[in-house]
């Protein structure tokens, strides 16, 4: 038996590792630290791939969205609608530009937004802006309808896509359809660096033009500064890094893919529900969701696959409100409690690319184990 992480990033394309130390080598030796042709290059990379016209790096996928809430205007005190169901940094950039969120409740079949609820909120809260998270790897299945209701009432949508990069919409990237758009390059994610990254796309010149200007101190000459930024930019090697992973992006979206549908496939067959896509996406793989209601079973199967020293996570354990940090804040809520009945009983197996079908086959073995011993001994 071998022990299988939750995610190995270890598993280089062969040429992957020597190519990139040859870089830092050759960005080092020239001292091209901030800038310079790595980063220009990655960024029209990215700005042709998924079709927009700006893609402007900057240091984090959570910088990424303050960028954003501040180049579409939202200033101190403005309310701004964030999921309740989401990585913290979400919410975390709201308040960080002073706004105060207003948290939405979650869709049970796909994670995304409760769109009866994002629609209440609208109307009664008014706010400045909205932002939702396309979480594992796929996006709500009423993305067209929430972006043209947001464009009527002329709210500004920022799409979270930290977890969505590659994934595509009625054939098109995600990021092509929205107003702006961001994501991580954290190095966990579909797209990861070696280190921290972050990008904000949008085909607005307005948006884009703030955003990198924002993201550079607001600077509008070498020495003089038109608005209050903040230093948040991406490094050479990190562009490096990336430069070459976009290189074997599709591959490792394939292998993702495969191992996605893997899981899928096998645990519907022993009665496990994994959360799907909807139809319109094509997803990038980045996460396997089981959804386990009944506790002893989930207890069961998750004290077998650490007997056997197989890794998984809940993603996400709790949601926003439950966060110790908003306990004073108590900020409103729309919607019911789908955000926690997802987050009670949430599992994700092992999911990373290249990982091998002999491994997918014994964290599924795992699982029908564990799964089996709780019902035996029920
Ligand atoms: C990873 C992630 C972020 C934050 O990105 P960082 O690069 O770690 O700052 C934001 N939102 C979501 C949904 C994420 O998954």
């Amino acid at each position: 038996m071998t022990m299988i992480p939750f995610i190995d990033l270890t598993r280089h394309e062969s040429g992957f590792f020597e190519s990139y130390i040859d870089k830092v080598r050759a960005l080092t030796r020239s001292a091209t630290f901030i800038g310079g042709d790595e980063v220009i290059s990655l960024e029209r990379r990215l700005q042709s791939r998924l079709k927009v016209k700006y893609a402007v790096t900057c240091a984090n996928g959570t910088d990424a969205l303050q960028l954003a809430l501040r180049a579409v205007g939202v200033t101190a005190g403005d309310t701004v609608l964030v999921p309740n169901l989401t990585f913290w940094a979400t919410v975390e950039a709201v308040v960080n530009v002073a706004a105060t969120p207003v948290l939405i409740d979650a869709d049970l079949r796909d994670a995304g937004i409760s769109f009866e609820a994002f629609l209440e909120a609208l109307e009664k809260e008014k706010p400045r802006a909205a932002i939702i998270a396309h979480l594992y790897g796929w996006g709500t299945s009423r993305l067209s309808e929430l972006r043209k209701r947001c464009e009527e009432l002329r709210i500004p949508l920022i799409e979270d896509g930290a977890q969505c990069f590659g994934t595509t919409v009625d054939g098109n990237s995600i990021a092509e359809g929205a107003l702006v758009s961001t994501t991580s390059f954290y190095p966990a994610k579909v797209l990861g660096a070696a280190g921290d990254g972050g990008a904000v796309f949008t085909s607005s010149d307005r948006i884009g033009e703030a955003v990198r200007n924002l993201a550079n101190h607001g600077r509008s000459k070498h020495y003089e500064f038109a608005a209050i930024g903040w230093n948040s930019r991406l490094d050479s090697f990190q562009a490096a890094y990336l430069n070459l992973g976009l290189d074997y992006l599709d591959q490792r979206i394939e292998s993702r893919r495969f191992a996605a549908r893997y899981y899928r496939t096998a645990l519907e067959q022993i009665g496990i529900h994994v959360m799907a896509p909807p139809d319109q996406y094509n997803e990038n793989g980045y996460c396997n969701v089981c959804i386990i209601r009944d506790q002893a079973v989930k207890n069961s199967i998750e004290a077998t696959l650490r007997s056997r020293k197989i890794g998984f996570a809940n993603i996400y354990p709790g949601t926003m409100l439950d966060q110790p940090a908003l306990r004073t804040m108590r900020p409103r809520h729309f919607g019911g409690n789908n955000a926690e009945q997802i987050c009670s009983s949430v599992l994700n197996l092992p999911l990373f690319p290249y990982i091998r079908e002999s491994e997918l086959n014994e964290v599924l073995a795992a699982v029908f184990d564990g799964k089996k011993g709780k019902q035996l001994s029920d």
